[in-house]
């Protein structure tokens, strides 16, 4: 089955509309899909609407991208297959919001510094009015000739210890796993390679997860090359977590597709085995 678990609209930094996405997703072969907004499940009613209406509608779940904050780094845990609109999801993505929006008006403050008056206004137009995420200021930087590319814009500014950075709020990982986890739905440990951890540090993580109540970590994802699909397949297996898997697709035209590096070593529990027994796929 071809799935993707971990993916973005212009609802939060992806360049596709809802609709635009569940209609990509059907080209693309994919067959079970959540949309994973940061911090958003504002996807869910356009997306749910455009699928049933497609000629062979596809297996959709919800899905959110918590930012948390975990010994000073910045963690994302996913939250799969819960009731849509359900309180606990409610409240902490609104939670989410007010910290991301004060963000925002603090990294404004500093662009204004550096010469763009008008900052908040401009990264709010880019934004579409939805959630303003560090990927709408490297825009706004491109545009005004700060920066070559959204990587350099990084590079340059808005990473951790660059000049532009401003350090989050999020909720930590215990909070956002007790909110998925009471609206019945299941905690990713999203990309963990990304956060560019040590093995010790790795392990370290993924116990304070488990001890949460963290259910699966994402073992393929369009950021992983294939020996850390087998290493995540094996902590996986070692932590008894089930296995997602997301391309983490932002936009068309990268080499992130939807569906795509989303197969699963054989040796792991699919985290959707249990959804298609019990019917809740
Ligand atoms: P935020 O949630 O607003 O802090 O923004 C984080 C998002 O920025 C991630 O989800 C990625 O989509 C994007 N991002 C992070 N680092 C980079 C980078 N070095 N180059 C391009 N995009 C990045
Ligand atoms: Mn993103
Ligand atoms: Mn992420
Ligand atoms: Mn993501």
């Amino acid at each position: 089955m071809r799935v993707d678990l971990h993916c973005h609209t212009t609802v939060s930094d992806g360049s596709l509309s809802p609709t635009d996405l569940v209609r990509r997703a059907a080209v693309c072969g994919v067959e079970l899909l959540a949309i994973t907004d940061h911090d958003s499940t504002a996807s869910w009613d356009e997306a749910s609407t455009v699928n049933a209406g497609l000629v062979k509608p596809l297996q959709l779940v919800t899905g959110i991208e918590f930012s948390t904050l975990w010994q000073g780094r910045e963690i994302h845990i996913v939250g799969l297959n819960f009731p849509p609109g359900h309180g606990s999801i409610a409240a902490l993505e609104q939670r989410q919001s007010q910290v991301r929006a004060e963000r925002a008006a603090a990294i404004a403050v500093k662009l204004v510094k550096k010469g763009v008056p008008d900052a908040l206004e401009a990264v709010t137009r880019i934004a579409g009015g939805q959630q303003i995420g560090r990927p709408h200021f490297a825009k706004l930087l491109i545009d005004r000739g700060m920066v070559r590319s959204t990587e350099h814009a990084f590079s340059k500014y808005l990473r951790r210890g660059k000049p532009l950075y401003v350090a989050p709020e999020w909720c930590d990982i215990p909070t956002a796993v007790a909110a998925i986890v009471a609206a019945g739905g299941v905690a990713v440990l999203a990309h963990p390679v990304a956060y560019q951890l040590s093995n010790v540090q790795l392990n370290e993580l993924i116990k304070f997860f488990v001890e949460a109540g963290g259910g699966a970590i994402e073992v393929a994802s369009g950021q992983h090359n294939p020996g850390d699909v087998n290493r995540l397949a094996d902590l996986a297996i070692h932590y008894k977590l089930s296995a997602s898997a997301g391309s983490d697709f932002h936009h068309p035209g990268g080499w992130l597709e939807l569906g795509k590096n989303t197969r699963l070593p054989d040796k792991v529990v699919p985290i959707w085995t249990q959804w298609l027994q019990e019917g809740r796929a």
